[in-house]
């Protein structure tokens, strides 16, 4: 339990100006979302968008305000807006950031490329498709790092199969778990799975925020962001405030018939993060015994859809008991079976996903389908 509660965060954030108006935050009503674990701290600030720039000085004020209560470990204070500025990290093609863009350091400096993996809902297989990305690209070459944002459900420590918790020896930054040939963090490490389920919207953003600056992900040519499922307010946000040099939206076919994936494109367009593509997933069905193939989701709905919207279709996933089997064992099919048709439709996408960020593909994939 901390020895500190709401009541003293207030107290303490009283002390801290609105320079432009002259009164303290708590006063004027800026303050919301205050959430307190075992000693850590979130909670926003809620400005008007134009202000940011000039409220950087003010959001750092604030954390050092509350990290002088006894007994506190740890801040995180996030500005929040009707419509926060796009911050982007420089040197990946986004240098037509706003003017009025805070001038924060770069959440992950020694990432060359940060990519969101999205879905309009849950239960689509964004987690599996992730994880098997992740491992495909490192198969071909490429530094990899895999931080689940997915708060609410983080599923990436079953899936990659890692137990314990990642070391800290400063006591201030953690370093990320390894396996697979990459590099991961999840909040899965840091916190019960149950307990990631009653995680509020501001604290989500300062959690994810946390796990892209306060982790050691050394220099990586790309880190994929298992997002949380679905498009409301939280991924909204997490999709402005995280320097994403692209998105990959997966869906399954009847998820596209529904329009959810539409909704995750639409999302990414509103905060000018490139869509990379879909990959539709569970796109049919391959009968283990008789290699019969059926498609019980209505195929091929993804490429369509995509096409409409002027997306490009990454590539289709069957619904395959070997996926599910192999990520509920920690090993994903790409590790289990690289040479696998299977694994290779995710290779394919990988390098498909690599050459439109970089320009180059990694190694020529081998054209496979998977029929
Ligand atoms: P999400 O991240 O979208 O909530 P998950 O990746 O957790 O979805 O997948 C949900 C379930 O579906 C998991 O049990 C996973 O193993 C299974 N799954 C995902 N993709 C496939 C697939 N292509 N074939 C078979 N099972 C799959």
């Amino acid at each position: 339990m901390a020895s500190f509660g709401e009541q003293q965060v207030l107290t303490a954030l009283k002390g801290v100006m609105d320079p432009a108006r002259g009164r303290d935050l708590v006063s004027l009503g800026m303050v919301s979302g205050i959430a307190i674990r075992d000693g850590n701290v979130v909670f926003s600030i809620e400005i008007e968008p134009a202000r940011a720039s000039q409220f950087e000085a003010v959001r750092k004020a604030a954390e050092r305000a509350v990290e002088a209560i006894p007994g506190v470990l740890s801040v995180s204070a996030v500005l929040t807006g009707t419509r926060p500025p796009v911050i982007r990290s420089s040197g990946h093609g986004h240098d037509h950031a706003p003017a009025h863009a805070a001038p924060r350091p770069a959440l992950v400096p020694g990432a060359r490329a940060i990519v969101a993996v999205a879905s309009g809902k849950g239960g689509v297989g964004k987690s599996t498709t992730t994880t098997n990305l992740a491992v495909a690209l490192a198969a071909q070459g490429l530094k990899v790092g895999l931080l689940d944002a997915d708060v609410y459900g983080p599923s990436q420590p079953r899936m990659l199969g890692i137990s314990g918790r990642p070391r800290s020896p400063d006591g201030k930054i953690l370093e990320p778990m390894q396996k697979h040939g990459i590099v991961t963090m999840s909040i899965g490490f840091l916190v019960p799975e149950d307990t990631a389920t009653i995680w509020r919207g501001p604290m989500v953003m300062g959690a994810l925020q946390q796990m892209l600056r306060d982790v050691a992900w050394g220099e990586l040519d790309i880190l994929l962001v298992d997002m949380p499922p679905g498009t409301g307010d939280a991924q909204l946000t997490m999709a402005q405030q995280v320097p994403l040099a692209g998105a990959i939206i997966v869906s399954t076919p009847q998820d596209i018939a529904l329009l959810d994936a539409r909704k995750g494109l639409n999302m990414f367009h509103k905060v000018e993060v490139p869509v990379l593509g879909f990959i539709e997933n569970m796109s049919y069905f391959c009968c283990p015994n008789c290699g019969h193939r059926t498609d019980i989701f209505s195929h091929g709905g993804a490429r369509q859809e995509a096409e409409k919207l002027g997306a490009e279709f990454l590539g289709e996933i069957p619904l395959d008991i070997r996926i599910r089997e192999t990520s509920d064992a920690g090993t994903p099919i790409v590790v289990e079976d690289p040479s696998s048709p299977l694994a290779q439709a995710y290779m394919q996408i990988a390098a498909r996903v690599w050459e439109k960020l970089s320009g180059t593909a990694p190694r020529p994939a081998p054209r496979i389908s998977i029929a």
